[in-house]
């Protein structure tokens, strides 16, 4: 099923939550909604479901106006961050839940259900536990049972508010890998909420990047990340350094180091440069930034140094562990930083 969102806008009040939003959702499509906390993204999946009503705006589901239509008859599941188990019911009843309560023309029979349970159960590899309490799950346990739940109903849109948010980074990135190979088994178009870049990057085929209710990119997870279409985009998508700079003749200057520039001269510019885009030299080049190691930190396969630069902010330099031992880097050693890739923008 196709979606297309067109020309959304939705105000609480006089808070502009969603501002004019524009998105095509094709059909099978593992969609992420990436952005900060406030920026709209369950506002925008609650519109979707049919759970709020746009001010102003259209739903389209495979290209017929669904805005009106009721969250029953749209036929999305959902997953919530905050398992939405009955607590007084097996993880069998649980999944069957919303076939019981069809209307009984649609129902189907006890055998069908026992049958069609079961394989959603296999489907998330948790048909072993179809008789336990949700009490007795773990927390990834019962994500997979809340998903096997909305799959029940045979959703045309499956939508995940922050599906895995609640759970520890190593069951959550197991999750993450579960979900892409189970949405590539089914191919029911699915938008997932996250606040979580490395979470949007892994798992989605396209990502929309969000920040007060406006969308500041719609691309794949490469697109995004490689050429961020904005300094949001840009900052969101990876820790990043800034060097605050004016323009001369074309080139934005920080220390030694040049950046070529479109702004013009003596204009404020902002150079971003990510952290492991940085070479260390204890060389002075005519193009290199001067800076003294502060701090090292390991953060398992890299080290990232903090390096203390005149007029900037401390600086973080990301170098792989083979690296950083060549390297034989000291805290309190001057050092000469060399940025391989930069962008520059313009100051707000
Ligand atoms: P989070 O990641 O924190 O859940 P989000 O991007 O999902 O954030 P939304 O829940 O969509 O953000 O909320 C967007 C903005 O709209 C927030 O500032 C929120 O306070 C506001 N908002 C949402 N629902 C309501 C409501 N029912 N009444 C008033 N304000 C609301």
């Amino acid at each position: 099923m196709s979606i297309a969102i067109n020309a959304i806008s939705k105000r609480f009040g006089d808070f502009v939550a969603l501002d004019n939003l524009q998105l095509d959702i094709a059909s099978g499509e593992l969609l992420a909604l990436l952005g900060p906390s406030g920026c709209g993204k369950t506002t925008l999946l609650r519109i979707i479901a049919g759970l709020e009503t746009p001010d102003q705006g259209q739903i389209l589901f495979h290209g017929e106006d669904a805005t009106d239509t009721h969250v029953r008859e749209r036929q999305v599941g959902f997953v919530f961050q905050h398992y939405a188990l009955f607590r007084h019911m097996t993880v069998f009843e649980n999944v069957a839940f919303g076939l019981r309560v069809r209307p009984k023309k649609t129902r189907p029979s006890e055998t069908e259900i026992k049958r069609k349970v079961h394989e959603l159960l296999s489907l998330v590899q948790l048909d072993w536990l179809a008789d336990r309490y949700p009490a007795q799950l773990s927390g990834g346990q019962r994500q997979r049972i809340a998903l096997a739940r909305a799959l029940a109903v045979e959703p045309k849109v499956l939508l995940l508010d922050e599906p895995f948010g609640a759970l520890d980074t190593k069951v959550r990135k197991e999750l993450r890998r579960w979900l892409r190979r189970l949405h590539d088994e089914m191919h029911i178009t699915s938008v997932f909420v996250t606040h979580d870049q490395e979470e949007a990057l892994e798992v989605a085929d396209r990502v929309v990047v969000m920040n007060k209710g406006k969308i500041e990119q719609i691309g794949t997870p490469e697109q995004v990340y490689d050429a961020p279409a904005t300094p949001f985009v840009y900052q969101f998508l990876g820790d990043v350094n800034l060097f605050h700079s004016r323009v001369h003749d074309g080139w934005a200057e920080v220390g030694a180091a040049r950046f070529a520039a479109e702004a013009g001269d003596s204009d404020k510019a902002v150079v971003y440069v990510r952290p492991h885009e940085i070479e260390l030299s204890r060389v002075a080049t005519d193009k290199a930034i001067a800076g003294v190691i502060s701090h090292s930190r390991l953060l398992g396969a890299t080290v990232r140094l903090e390096v203390d630069v005149k007029d900037a902010e401390v600086v973080e330099v990301e170098l792989t562990r083979e690296r950083y031992q060549e390297g034989g880097w000291q805290v309190g050693e001057p050092v000469w930083l060399n940025p391989r890739e930069a962008r520059v923008y313009p100051a707000a």
